[in-house]
């Protein structure tokens, strides 16, 4: 932690915000504050822009092979130092660090994904119809671009965007959540040590977001915008960006339905179960909001799912042995506990926990409810928090039709051992990814993305590095 930067990153330099502002960072297992980082205003973030677009052009000129070569060395980093970064993490967020060095293998692998795809950015030259015209075709990277990432996944969120904007040859200003800006500014040291040119990412941290991004997005330089986050605040982003024409990415809030059917293998389902619903605590825009279990198997599944999430164990994601660590902040808690009394007031039965503990720290028991009432407010919130919610069905074109009522389309679950239910239903899912037989999609081969209000574009996968770049088409007539 002594030596983890905590002033902003600017033009490859570490200053403090201009008026000398700091905020506080919280480990969420005690409620203590762990330090305080620099909380830059809008002069800092127009700083910040200037260096990111006094680096563009260069940057756009070097060598593809030179850029991978820094995201490989920059991977190699991470996997080096995965025990540093884990903790990091684990005190400014609250993972459990089994989970905390699973985020960091994950979040290096994008760099290592986008360190492959730098150099196979392509072109092409074609004949037109009219047999004289020639169509030449080049990639150029978007230019400055404005990446924004929440706290859930403090490491691998940055990566995700900063993998294939390095690869494409942008320059960033990157606004990690306030939550968890220590990550990030990790993340800024090993991309310098791994030889990132100066001006070409800059980050700041601060506690007024609004202030710092909307100056950045009206203003016309900035080119591109890569959000993560909640909808409601994608929303307001996307208005933003219109004024200038600016491209966006939107990785926004899910509500994912985990459908088990009457065939399914019921001991996959509650794995899936488990890894959907508790990676991250919950904490996941990819997390199972809405178990839709047949009504043959409903409460066979609860038992069982009740039994594993009841055997888990809550505490510090520092302590040995423990697999739920706290709840971001207490209002995030707060927000868990309505959700659920709302639910137990329609009637849901607690299967297991419910009950919010004793003492410091924002924890939240693994809880289970069974018999939840279609109209509670949990099945059209994101519950964020450990809290599986179980509802029965009794035929495919009524889970179909539930299951895609909602205004999100993110991920969507189903378990079968039917391989043309399994095709059937995935195909009419209203969602961008779906999980079958398994509760984990993400990997950074894959393109990451939803449909609906839970976003735009793709991460990860071929295609992530397609956000960062436009064409350029050259005519050129042959005679
Ligand atoms: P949030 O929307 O409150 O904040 C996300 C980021 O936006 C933070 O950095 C925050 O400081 C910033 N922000 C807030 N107001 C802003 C404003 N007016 N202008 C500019 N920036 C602003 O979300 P959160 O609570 O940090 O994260 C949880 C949300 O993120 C959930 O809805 C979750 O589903 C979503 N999420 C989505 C994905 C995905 O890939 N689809 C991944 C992780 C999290």
């Amino acid at each position: 932690m002594t030596d983890t930067p905590t002033q902003l990153f600017i033009g490859g330099a570490w200053v403090d915000a201009a008026d000398g502002a700091t905020l506080p960072v919280d480990d969420p297992a005690t409620g203590e504050i762990l330090c305080h980082v620099a909380d830059a205003g809008p002069k800092d973030a127009k700083l910040a822009e200037e260096a990111a677009v006094q680096a563009q052009h260069e940057w756009a000129r070097t060598a593809p092979r030179v850029r991978s070569e820094i995201l490989r060395r920059a991977y190699e980093i991470i996997l080096e130092r995965t025990d540093e970064l884990a903790h990091l993490m684990t005190s400014e967020m609250g993972k459990p660090l089994a989970e905390a060095r699973g985020e960091v293998a994950y979040a290096a692998e994008f760099f290592r994904w986008f360190s492959e795809e730098a150099v196979r950015i392509d072109g092409g030259l074609a004949t037109l119809p009219d047999g004289r015209n020639r169509m030449l075709l080049s990639r150029r990277p978007v230019g400055p671009c404005l990446l924004i990432t929440p706290w859930n996944f403090p490491l691998a969120m940055g990566t995700r965007k900063i993998g294939p904007a390095v690869a494409a040859g942008c320059t960033m200003v990157l606004k990690p959540a306030p939550q968890t800006p220590l990550s990030s500014l990790a993340l800024a040291a090993i991309l310098k040590e791994a030889g990132l040119p100066d001006g070409v990412l800059n980050v700041v941290t601060t506690s007024r977001a609004g202030e710092v991004c909307e100056p950045l997005l009206r203003g016309g330089r900035i080119r591109k915008l890569s959000f993560t986050g909640s909808t409601a605040v994608g929303q307001l982003l996307l208005a933003q960006s219109a004024e200038a024409v600016v491209r966006t990415s939107m990785e926004l809030g899910g509500n994912a339905p985990f459908i088990v059917f009457e065939d399914a293998d019921l001991d996959k389902a509650v794995d899936g179960a488990m890894a959907a619903k508790m990676r991250n605590m919950g904490e996941a825009c990819t997390a199972a909001n809405r178990f839709f279990v047949h009504r043959s198997v409903a409460q066979e599944f609860g038992r069982r799912l009740a039994e594993r999430m009841g055997a888990l164990v809550v505490g510090p994601g520092t302590r040995d042995g423990v697999d739920v660590g706290p709840l971001i902040d207490r209002r995030g808690r707060a927000k868990v506990e309505e959700l659920v009394a709302d639910a137990v007031e329609r009637g849901a039965q607690v299967l297991e926990g419910g009950r919010t503990p004793e003492g410091p720290g924002c924890f939240y028991p693994p809880t289970v409810l069974a018999d939840v009432d279609p109209g509670s407010r949990l099945m059209d919130t994101e519950i964020f928090g450990p809290v599986a919610a179980i509802l029965t069905f009794d035929d495919e074109d009524e889970v179909i039709r539930r299951a895609n009522d909602t205004p999100w389309g993110l991920v969507g679950y189903v378990f079968t051992e039917g391989l043309d239910r399994a095709l059937r239903v995935s195909e009419r899912l209203e969602v961008g990814m779906v999980g079958l037989n398994t509760g984990l999609v993400s990997n950074p081969a894959a393109p990451f993305g939803g449909v609906k209000q839970s976003g735009l574009g793709r991460e990860g996968g071929r295609v992530g590095i397609d956000e960062f770049l436009e064409y350029q088409y050259l005519a050129v007539p042959v005679n």
